[in-house]
């Protein structure tokens, strides 16, 4: 089947080279270094954005700066949410249009876009947005000596921490950016977001339909580039806290380098080498099931998604098999390809990387299915099982962020909870069994941030997201991320 007709909206968008967006409008800067955004699906390039140079990122902190004082300031807690709910609307209004451009640059599926991505992201901006009337501290009563009959009062405000960078990868751009974004406005933060270079285009279309929405110029700003953009915005003065998402190696260097800044308050949500446990009972066919539906899609290019498989002995070989002839039957197409079932790699840098995981894997005669790439345009790998030598072996350790799932048998409970946590990382893992009081005994055992059972990598904004160990640091959805958005005040009075 052919690729679906692109809208005449986004082919315009494309033919218009977007530069970054700043106080509510393009700035086109003469002389910007252009960026080529590249479909990865054919390895064309789309368009090309402008890197912003410093100045401008100066420009669009001072904008963020000023909207925090100002425009965003006077903006009711309720007219906060108002605005967000409008801006939802609006991505639902301009839905097809936000998904092509975002399939377009990151090789997702349409249909992940359409059914997942930019729903999904619908739902998590109301939900923050309904948060906006309901940020509030606490009342106590201090037990400070009395000599005169004098009385204590104390209570607690939750205040904005001023302006967020956010950091965003290629994965799920769209998305990951709404969940910064909604989270930063409701809580009454402004926010600087530099998007993966990979994948701007969606956020910016998405910086035009807030103002549209009626959030303040200058609260939303959308600043294009590569990682040095980023840098400059965490040491910038005038940011109080930088949220990032992104790899374990950059999310420590931009830990570090907030810390060094200014004690910069940060929130890093990073990679993880997720285990899922296969026990004894579970049946074969809703294993493979399950795999399928949360291993490879996007090409595993998810960052809960399972890349270590611990399959109870008695199962592992018929899982394997039946896994093996599905992964087989995959259709592999581009993204804009409506009956594809297995697309590009996001990048040509990853496209590499997995290239060289794959050449390991053969050399060591590990795989079982899959592990060459396809011979098309474009970044096509096919997808992968491999079977692991044994507990320490490289596969089970380093994040692949592909589609390349890893297979190991266990025997006994203490056995899969040692291999389960023989790792750096804890973003998720997941237990797959009909036996639900043996999953509730495995839960607390597991080091994770997040346990499914039956499931794997489903995300919800009422429940808190982040990760253990290696994963990363605070938590986003739930109330929790208005821990991180605010600073509790302490106000004292004697009367
Ligand atoms: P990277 O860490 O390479 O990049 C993330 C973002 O940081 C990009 O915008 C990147 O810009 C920018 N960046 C790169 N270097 C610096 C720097 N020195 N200072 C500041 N910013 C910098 O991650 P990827 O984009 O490759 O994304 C894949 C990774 O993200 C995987 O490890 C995955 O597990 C993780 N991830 C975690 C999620 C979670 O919620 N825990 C969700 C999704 C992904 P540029 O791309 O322009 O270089």
């Amino acid at each position: 089947m052919s690729d679906i007709q692109l809208l005449p909206s986004v082919q315009r968008f494309l033919d218009n080279t977007p530069g970054s967006f700043v106080d509510g409008r393009y700035v086109s800067e003469s002389n910007a270094e252009q960026i080529d955004v590249v479909d990865p699906s054919t390895a064309s390039v789309l368009t090309r954005v402008a890197q912003a140079s410093e100045a401008l990122v100066d420009e669009a902190v001072a904008a963020a700066k000023k909207a925090f004082h100002g425009t965003w300031a006077n903006t009711s807690p309720y007219l906060r949410g108002v605005a967000l709910n409008r801006l939802a609307d609006l991505i639902e209004a301009n839905a097809e249009e936000l998904a092509q451009l975002e399939s377009l640059s990151s090789g997702k599926s349409i249909h992940l876009t359409r059914q997942l991505e930019v729903p999904q992201s619908v739902v998590f901006l109301r939900y923050f947005a309904g948060w906006a009337t309901k940020i509030h501290g606490q009342t106590m009563t201090p037990s400070l000596p009395s000599f005169q009959g004098e009385q204590y009062a104390a209570f607690t405000r939750r205040e904005a921490v001023g302006v967020v960078a956010g950091i965003t990868p290629w994965n799920f751009s769209l998305m990951i950016g709404i969940w910064k974004i909604a989270s930063a406005l409701t809580c009454g933060c402004t926010i600087v977001v530099k998007p993966s270079e990979f994948t701007p285009l969606s956020l910016l279309r998405i910086a035009e339909l807030a103002v549209e929405a009626g959030v303040p110029t200058g609260a939303l700003n959308i600043v294009n580039g590569r990682g040095d953009i980023g840098q400059q915005l965490i040491n910038h003065k005038d940011v109080g806290k930088v949220s990032f998402t992104g790899s374990v190696p950059t999310g420590i260097a931009v830990g570090k380098a907030a810390l060094n800044a200014n004690l910069t308050r940060v929130t890093l949500e990073l990679g993880g080498k997720n285990p899922a446990a296969f026990l004894a009972d579970i049946d074969v066919d809703a294993a493979v099931e399950g795999i399928l539906q949360t291993a490879y899609v996007h090409q595993g290019q998810v960052c809960a998604a399972p890349e270590r498989l611990y399959i109870h002995r008695s199962k592992v070989d018929a899982i394997c098999a039946k896994l093996a002839e599905r992964l087989g039957t995959l259709k592999v197409g581009g993204a804009m390809d409506e009956s594809a079932q297995f697309g590009p790699l996001a990048n040509k840098a990853h496209y590499d990387k997995i290239l060289a995981f794959l050449a390991r894997a053969n050399e060591r005669q590990q795989v079982i299915c899959g592990g060459q790439p396809v011979s098309r345009a474009g970044y096509f790998v096919q997808p992968t099982l491999i079977k692991a030598e044994g507990e320490h072996d490289p596969f089970l350790q380093e994040e692949t962020f592909g589609p390349i799932v890893t297979v190991l048998p266990f025997d006994d409970e203490d056995e899969l909870v040692r291999m389960m946590n023989d790792s750096p990382f804890g973003l998720g893992a997941s237990v797959w069994t009909n036996d639900l009081s043996k999953a509730m005994r495995l839960v607390p055992r597991i080091e994770a941030g997040t346990v499914w059972i039956n499931m794997h990598t489903f995300l919800d904004p009422a429940v808190p997201f982040g990760g253990v160990k290696s994963s990363g640091v605070g938590r986003e959805f739930g109330s929790a991320f208005i821990d991180d958005y605010t600073e509790l005040k302490s106000v004292m009075m004697r009367f």
